[in-house]
């Protein structure tokens, strides 16, 4: 929304601030009465002037607010949240707690254009792009229910790459220091792996952890899992991927999730390490979690620990994800899935 107070940087309130020919210390008062302190109407951020506050509201100038419609809470700990935005469409997120670590999954897009076969939010119709003010207010309702998020993973709904502009920006609110200044180290943006926007990524100066959704050793079976997979063949992935790394320096994430009798055997992981040799990376092995309609089965327990060895073997630092939320459709590849059931 243009006249979204939400949704402005800190340089584009300073902008709206001197525009109004007010003292640039109201933009302080603005980003952190809406960043900080949850401000949901131009009038709670009492220490503007009073006229200052009824020319902004006269001239359109709102503070925008996602509704939470429902929260599900699953024994293990995970919550699940859904949100209303305000024109039909709806989004999740996800609590996960682990010891200390209070982390939040949020949302980039309603519905996703990726269309990852193995995942529940790849089967619904794509909606749209989230603002940037949409996505910190996933953040900013989670908080009021479970304290302080400590660790923020942009794995939700939606490809958050394809939503570029728009995360970022997110990632920069979100990091203010006048705001909720959650620390760049604590977030991390999850791909499925877009070769031109993880090279633009690493041009950033703020730049998060980065993910990358392999699911598979080679073309074949990633395209049969990924639809992206036949548009980016994994060689350009990992070009661009060793080229990010040059630049920042940082360990990348692989996630791979283990699908019975598709990419779990031991050759794979042989060939996965093959794949990636060129990089520093960790790995996350995701358990499948099932969706209605879904026609893959999660690997065995021991399949999975097996493939794990092999690369842990190879020095690979590798984590098992086991399901979490799973009750509640809460658990990796499972957003969205409750609407699939209703379609
Ligand atoms: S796994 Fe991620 S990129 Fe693939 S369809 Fe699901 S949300 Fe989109």
């Amino acid at each position: 929304m243009y006249n979204d107070l939400k949704d402005k940087s800190y340089g584009e309130l300073l902008e709206i601030v001197s525009s109004h020919q007010q003292k640039p210390l109201c933009a302080q008062y603005l980003f952190t009465f809406i960043h900080q302190k949850d401000a949901t109407e131009i009038d709670a951020v009492t220490p503007l002037p009073k006229a200052f506050r009824q020319q902004l509201t006269s001239e359109g100038f709102v503070i925008s607010s996602i509704d939470l419609l429902e929260q599900h809470d699953d024994p293990d700990g995970t919550i699940k949240f859904v949100f209303d935005l305000g024109d039909g469409a709806k989004i999740e997120s996800v609590r996960l707690k682990d010891g200390d670590r209070n982390t939040l999954c949020i949302s980039t897009q309603a519905g996703c254009r990726m269309g990852c076969k193995f995942c529940a939010t790849g089967q619904l119709k794509f909606q749209r792009d989230l603002t940037a003010a949409e996505i910190v207010d996933q953040v900013y309702h989670a908080e009021t229910i479970c304290g302080r998020i400590s660790n923020l993973v942009y794995m939700g709904m939606g490809e958050p790459l394809d939503n570029f502009e728009n995360v970022m920006r997110s990632i920069e609110l979100l990091n203010d220091k006048r705001g909720r200044n959650i620390g760049i180290r604590h977030i991390t943006i999850s791909t499925c792996g877009l070769p031109e926007e993880i090279t633009q990524l690493a041009a950033r100066q703020i730049r998060p952890r980065l993910a990358v959704s392999l699911h598979a050793p080679n073309d074949a079976i990633r395209s049969k899992l990924m639809r992206v997979g036949n548009k980016f063949p994994l060689e350009d992935i990992v070009n661009a991927l060793r080229d990010y790394q040059r630049e920042t320096g940082k360990r990348i994430t692989i996630e791979y999730c283990t699908i019975d009798g598709v990419n779990d055997k031991i050759e794979h992981a042989k060939a996965l390490l093959k794949r990636l040799k060129p990089l520093k990376i960790n790995v996350n092995l995701i358990e499948l979690n099932p969706f209605p309609g879904c026609r893959y089965k999660s690997s065995p327990t021991r399949q999975i620990r097996e493939f794990a060895q092999i690369l842990t073997q190879s020095g690979i630092e590798t984590i098992i994800r086991f399901k979490r939320g799973r009750n509640i459709k809460a658990a990796c590849g499972q957003l969205g899935a409750t609407w699939l059931e209703e379609q």
